[in-house]
């Protein structure tokens, strides 16, 4: 049996020297440069002390990331991809339960995203149900055979009266409702869409 009250052993535990709380010896991470190959702070005191840093230093953390996502580019999307590769279906499973989670947020993120990808001037966040409401839930383009139908709030399409790659704009101001035939013909241009705009 070991004498030395400074040496843990798994049964007596170690006090932490931040908190001075008696704990297990699980409870603490390993440092090879201490003689008992153990942190001197538990684990929970670390964690609180690098939430409490973190709150502190938000935005250098954030902009320090934001400048070595910059320099790594490449590498990063490099190891994303690999990660997908081999992580597809847990990738999957935890996608869909994030967007089952922030269903809205998490559509109006792409929606921007996808707008500014396209050449949108500006892109703001969408309320869809605002513009379905305002729209009256009817199709603005109105081609023949549409003819302006009032549409179910599930199958709408959000169209852009002024394109974004004519400098409009992501916004709701800019968003009409327009039935999903009617915007694929809009978008193949079997009409001058300009005839349309108010
Ligand atoms: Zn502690
Ligand atoms: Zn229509």
């Amino acid at each position: 049996m070991p004498t030395d009250p400074t040496i843990p052993c798994p049964d007596r535990g170690k006090v932490c020297s931040r908190c001075a709380g008696m704990k297990t010896v699980a409870d603490f991470g390993p440092d090879r440069k201490n003689s008992d190959g153990l942190k001197s702070c538990c684990r929970e005191c670390l964690r609180n002390q690098a939430v409490v840093y973190r709150e502190a230093h938000r935005s250098v953390i954030n902009e320090r990331a934001a400048a070595y996502r910059e320099v790594h580019r490449a590498e990063l999307a490099r190891k994303a991809k690999e990660y997908w590769v081999a992580h597809r279906r847990e990738c999957l499973v935890r996608k869909a339960a994030y967007h089952v989670a922030h269903r809205e947020g998490s559509r109006r993120r792409h929606q921007q995203h996808r707008a500014m990808k396209r050449g949108a001037s500006s892109a703001e966040p969408v309320d869809r149900h605002a513009i379905w409401v305002r729209d009256k839930g009817q199709c603005w383009l109105k081609f023949p055979g549409c003819w302006g139908k009032r549409l179910s709030e599930k199958t709408w399409h959000a169209d852009h009266a002024i394109a974004l790659s004519k400098g409009g704009e992501h916004s709701s101001l800019n968003l009409r409702v327009a039935c999903p035939s009617c915007n694929l013909k809009k978008n193949n241009k079997d009409v001058p869409h300009q005839r349309y705009l108010l």
